[in-house]
């Protein structure tokens, strides 16, 4: 039963489909619409395959919405042999949109945990991230999205999330500021109640997180 989910790569989860979602066809109208907004002709020959293109990326950008962390992670249980120490994943490539402009946000996250009875794999551990990742974002409650589900599906003694990315509506419109990084972070059980535990997950990915956060 299980097995047949966890082949399955594309559940028919219940965000998956919106409620009042409208068809392909009316998605690609929207683009056509954005096109001529822009001060294009949609039907000129580069841009006539366009919508379709949009559309279809934004099944990737957006794919996050159809996903259920809880599934991913419960999936991937281990016994820890006794492993207590901390695990860490850093610099894992983030890409998202931010939810004011759909503007990409690029940058990197690293994660940090200290296992209480389970381990999870590096690669579901990157698959959290996308599906926070890929979905209409602010940058404050991706970083606190990932710590929880984290924290509430294998229940570590703590877990730590520092996320620090570029908003393209900052460097590309607007004030553009190029190379300013957002940087946010989570620290959740021991992560939070232990400035030890702390410094060493800071220590290990090389961030001088106070200096950020002022
Ligand atoms: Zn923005």
């Amino acid at each position: 039963m299980s097995k047949h989910v966890a082949n399955d790569s594309s559940p028919a989860d219940a965000t998956a489909s919106v409620e009042g979602r409208p068809s392909r066809e009316e998605a690609r109208d929207a683009v056509r619409t954005l096109i001529k907004w822009a001060g294009d002709d949609p039907d000129r020959e580069g841009l006539v395959d366009t919508p379709d293109r949009v559309v279809r990326s934004y099944e990737e950008y957006y794919s996050g919405y159809g996903q259920d962390p809880v599934e991913i992670l419960k999936r991937t249980f281990e016994e820890t042999n006794g492993y207590d120490e901390m695990v860490v994943l850093k610099d894992v490539e983030i890409s998202s949109h931010c939810e004011h402009h759909m503007a990409p946000i690029i940058g990197r996250v690293h994660i940090g945990y200290l296992p209480y009875k389970s381990v999870v794999g590096i690669s579901k551990l990157a698959r959290i991230v996308n599906v926070y990742a890929r979905r209409l974002q602010i940058q404050e409650k991706m970083t606190a999205q990932i710590a929880d589900a984290l924290n509430e599906v294998i229940n570590p003694r703590g877990v730590g999330v520092v996320v620090e990315a570029a908003h393209h509506c900052m460097t590309t419109r607007g004030i553009q500021k190029q190379g300013v990084m957002m940087v946010t972070s989570r620290m959740l059980g021991t992560f939070r109640s232990d400035p030890k535990t702390r410094r060493e997950f800071l220590g290990f990915i090389g961030h001088a997180l106070g200096k950020a956060a002022n």
